[in-house]
Formats: structure tokens, C-alpha cells, sequence
């Protein structure tokens, strides 16, 4: 299989996985998917923890859409229920309804209110700001100082550790007010989670027999090893393909803790966001939404970080114009080698599942137009080809090994010259 790879891709999260099933189903391409991690889906991964409860072990997915295509395109490996996303703040020692909708104001500010009593309201509270320059005024500009300060301020500070000042503001742009008493997390038409889980999902978008799948191996080892005909994909952080040559481009990271309650219930929604205590963010209880029948449950505790696995790219002003400078450099690799960069960490953005999809299915026309024709000049594979996926999985492990030994020669002291 190795020695005749179409196409190679980098990552078999959301864009991987579609990218890679487009490919093999329509196309009839090889196409050998290589993962980091020990599993598929990315951050959309979802197991049962060792209590028996279904979790989302990289935070909760709440997949929801406006776009028919993408979701008739998804409904192909999944049937879906209803996404129950409620989210509550504590704030004042209350449990408040967030997004802000009426049922927040009347007990925030203790008082009752209809729609225009609470446009009144917020007009009397909103700052005059035209064309806020970042989140800090977004959110005085929809809502005043009050309500920023109460559930924003200090959210915002401990989710990306900025100020809101810095950060761009479509950050918390996203989040709606309302001036009814929806108490949905999100607005869009279609609010679905995946019956069976994401990693069923994703699974089964990679179950052709066209596609191979290493897991646990370095899209770098491998690069080594195989030279796609058609075309490559990289979903990894763009910085890092181009070993941060430019410099490190920031990534927002997080702490996961699961503890499991002997309860069926131990919150009174999915989500609990903590503006004003506590180190973490919010509480998750994905049960709420899996609807899953068991005795028990799990939260699962969000702490920020600055070090560890990337999960958000951090959209400031500065960090774009780095991108862009990456992004060029991308451009230039897509023409030359038929390298395509797609997705959150790859193009620097913050997609929200259903988007990067859509991302992923036109980055795939793309690739079809230009790989369909001619295949690469470069010859088919480099080094020792590898026959049967048993073994190419032992040559990663081989090549890691050999990068590990590199890394331990590398740090151990050197002689110095006197
Ligand atoms: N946010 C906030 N308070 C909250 C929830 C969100 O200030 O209670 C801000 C915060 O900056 C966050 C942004 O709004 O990063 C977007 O929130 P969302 O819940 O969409 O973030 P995600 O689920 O993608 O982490």
C-alpha cells in the first residue's frame, strides 16, 4: 500500500476524514491517512470512560449548522438526536441562563421585563461603539459594562489568557443575546449530535477499502517514507510543517479532568461556565445530551493552559499577520508540491465543526482539479518501501525510534572547546 499512495493525509480529524473519504469513494484514490494519536475524530473523539458513561474527552462538540449540504453529506454515517445544548452561568451565586437572553436580565438585574422592556434596557446599557475594534468592546457594545464584567471579563481572561482588549472580536462576537427566552447555546437551524457518537461517525468515513489508517505515527516519519502521486494534506499546525521558521504562532490548550458522581444527574444542564470562580471554565456533563440511560456520571472539568496539545489558534491582530506570513509560504508549497493546509490549526481559524466540513469539501475540489489530470513528478516512494500495513506501522515505530534516539544524542552534553 505504501508504495502507491494518491493521497497522503496529514490528521484524521473532521478535515482528514472527509477529505480522505471524498478521495477514496469518489475518485477511486489510495489514500493513507496518518495520525498522531492512538485514535480517529480528532477533537470530535468520543469514548466510553471507565464508568461506563460516554464522554467527549477533548470538550463538549455541540454540532449544530445552517448548511443542508454539509449535514445531508454527514447523514450518510450517521443518524443523529436532538442536541439538548443549554448552558448556565454562575454568576452572583446564581445560575444564570447564557447566553444572555430575558429570563438573565429580569434576575440579573431583579426586575421583570417583555422584549421591548429588555431592548430598552440594553439600549440604556450598551455603549455606543460603531465598529468595536475587539471583544472587549463587542460586548460593551451589545450588552455594557455590567453584564461584561459579570460573565465575560473574567471567562475571557482565564479562557485564552488575555484581556478581551486583545483578542479579535468575533471572539465573543459568537455568542448571541437574545431578547426572548430561548435558552439554547446556539442559534442555528439544525442542532444535532451524532446517534451513535463522533468517533462512530468518523469511523465510519474511513471504513472504504481504499483507505489505510496508521495511528500513532508521525505524519514527519512518514513523509520520509512516501511520496504521494496525487496530492498531500496537512491538518497540523502550520508553523510546525514548516518547523516554526518564522516563529511560534500561539495555541490555546486545556486540562480535561473526568470525576465520575454516583448520581444519574449531577448538574441541571450540559454545560456550567464559571466567569468569576474557580480555575476552570465550566463544568460539562455531555449526558444531558448523549441521553445516555446509566446510573451514573461524569463531569468533566475545563482548565486553560497555555503549554500542551493546541486546540485553539488565539485570534488577535498579530497572530494573523504571522499566519499570513505562514500562509504564503503555504501557497507556495501547495503550488510546487501539492501540499493542501486545511482546518483550525492548519489555517489558523476558529471553525466550528460543521465549517471545517464545508472547508474540507472544498479544499477537496481543489484537489481533485489539480490531481485528477497529472500525478506528481517526484518518484512514488523514498526509501525502503514497506508492503503490507503491519509492517509500515513497524517502520513508524522504527523511524520514531531513530527520531528518539536523535533527540536523546541531541540533548545529551556535548564536549566543549575550551
Ligand atoms: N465567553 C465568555 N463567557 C462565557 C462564555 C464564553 O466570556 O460564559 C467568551 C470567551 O471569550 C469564549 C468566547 O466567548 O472564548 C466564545 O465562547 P464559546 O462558548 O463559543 O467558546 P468555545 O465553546 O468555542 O470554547
Amino acid at each position: 500500500m505504501l508504495d502507491d499512495v494518491d493521497l497522503l493525509v496529514c490528521g484524521a480529524g473532521p478535515v482528514g476524514c472527509t477529505i480522505a473519504e471524498r478521495a477514496a469513494a469518489t475518485l477511486g484514490w489510495k489514500v493513507l491517512v496518518v495520525e498522531r494519536r492512538p485514535h480517529v475524530a480528532g477533537n470530535c473523539y468520543d469514548s466510553i470512560h471507565s464508568s461506563g458513561v460516554r464522554i467527549h474527552n477533548y470538550g463538549p462538540h455541540y454540532f449544530r449548522t445552517n448548511d443542508e449540504a454539509v449535514l445531508r453529506y454527514l447523514s450518510r454515517f450517521t443518524d443523529w438526536i436532538p442536541g439538548n445544548y443549554v448552558v448556565k452561568s454562575l454568576v452572583n451565586g446564581r445560575l444564570l441562563p447564557f447566553p444572555i437572553n430575558l429570563t438573565t436580565l429580569e434576575q440579573f438585574f431583579g426586575c421583570s421585563l417583555d422584549t421591548d422592556a429588555g431592548r430598552r434596557l440594553l439600549d440604556a446599557k450598551r455603549q455606543p461603539i460603531a465598529q468595536p475594534a475587539n471583544s472587549e468592546e463587542m460586548v460593551l457594545a451589545k450588552v455594557g459594562r455590567e453584564l461584561y464584567e459579570a460573565f465575560y471579563l473574567n471567562y475571557t481572561l482565564k479562557q485564552w489568557g488575555r484581556h478581551p482588549r486583545e483578542l479579535a472580536p468575533s471572539v465573543c462576537g459568537r455568542v448571541p443575546v437574545r431578547l426572548n427566552r430561548d435558552e439554547r447555546y446556539v442559534d442555528q437551524r439544525f442542532q444535532v449530535m451524532p446517534k451513535d457518537g463522533f468517533t462512530a461517525l468518523f469511523t465510519r468515513m474511513l471504513n472504504h477499502r481504499k483507505i489505510r489508517v496508521l495511528t500513532r505515527c508521525d505524519f514527519r516519519e512518514i513523509q520520509t517514507l512516501v511520496k504521494p502521486r496525487r496530492a498531500t494534506v496537512y491538518s497540523g499546525p502550520i508553523d510546525a510543517y514548516f518547523d516554526h521558521c518564522l516563529g511560534r504562532l500561539p495555541y490555546r490548550s486545556l486540562r480535561f479532568e473526568f470525576e465520575t458522581e454516583f448520581v444519574p444527574y449531577r448538574q441541571p444542564c450540559v454545560q456550567i461556565n464559571y466567569p468569576n470562580d474557580h480555575s476552570w471554565t465550566r463544568t460539562v456533563e455531555i449526558k444531558h445530551v448523549t441521553g445516555q440511560q446509566h446510573p451514573h456520571t461524569v463531569i468533566c472539568y475545563e482548565t486553560p493552559r497555555s503549554e500542551g496539545e493546541p486546540y485553539y489558534p488565539v485570534p488577535a491582530a498579530a497572530h494573523q499577520a504571522l499566519y499570513e506570513r505562514y500562509r504564503d509560504l503555504a501557497e507556495v508549497t501547495t503550488r510546487r508540491e501539492r501540499v493542501f493546509f486545511c482546518g483550525r490549526l492548519a489555517q489558523y481559524r476558529y471553525f466550528n465543526t460543521d465549517e471545517v466540513i464545508a472547508e474540507a469539501l472544498q479544499c477537496f475540489e481543489k484537489i481533485k482539479q489539480l490531481g485528477s489530470n497529472s500525478f506528481l513528478p517526484s518518484p512514488t516512494t523514498t526509501g525502503r518501501v514497506p508492503t503490507s500495513i503491519a509492517e509500515s506501522s513497524a517502520d513508524c515505530g522504527r523511524a520514531r525510534a531513530r527520531t528518539e534516539a536523535r533527540r536523546r544524542r541531541a540533548s545529551s552534553p556535548r564536549p566543549t572547546m575550551a
